[in-house]
């Protein structure tokens, strides 16, 4: 068995948000983009706010972005249709918090072949299965899935506990 990287639910749900924007920007320069948004979002520099507009820190630290339709960073004059990476960051953010609100953990049960432990969420009438660890996932009917905890509750309750998981499982 192979040990997988251990990536938490927001980070799968931020990934997997990435990719589907990947298949719709699917330009060199869209793609660049999409991953610098990504690592902004898991440095912690994206903050959304209450207006539905973000303010994302640049990587360097030392400046911050207003990000509504527009930004004012320099990038965004030359992007293609002004998709900078901080535009980026803050759509990919809002799409990974919509996944996670509405995602399960859950076993898929193919019909052939082994379980699977994952997390599912639903995505118009199909849902998307993603293996725990993993960044992409797959299409399936909901008779394939047995889903356990709501994620955002599990997570919720798990910051109540005080990262039960560590004083369990060592460090
Ligand atoms: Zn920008």
């Amino acid at each position: 068995m192979t040990s997988l990287p251990h990536l938490t639910p927001f980070e799968q749900a931020v990934r997997h948000s990435a990719l589907e924007a990947m298949a719709r920007y699917d330009s060199a320069a869209d793609t660049a983009r999409i991953g610098r948004a990504v690592n902004l979002i898991l440095a912690g520099h994206v903050t959304l706010l209450p207006t539905g507009e973000a303010d994302v820190r640049s990587q360097t630290g030392h400046s911050s972005y207003h990000v509504n339709g527009a930004c004012q960073c320099p990038d965004f004059a030359k992007a293609e249709a002004g998709r900078c990476k901080h535009r980026f960051s803050k759509a990919i953010l809002k799409r990974a918090h919509r996944i996670l609100a509405s995602a399960w953990y859950a076993t898929y049960s193919p019909t052939l072949g082994a379980e699977q432990q994952g997390i599912a969420f639903a995505q118009g009438s199909d849902w998307m299965f993603i293996p725990e660890g993993q960044t992409a996932g797959w299409p399936c009917d909901q008779n394939a899935l047995v889903l356990g905890g709501n994620v955002a509750l599990a997570d919720a309750q798990h910051a109540a506990d005080g990262n039960l998981a560590a004083k369990v499982c060592g460090s």
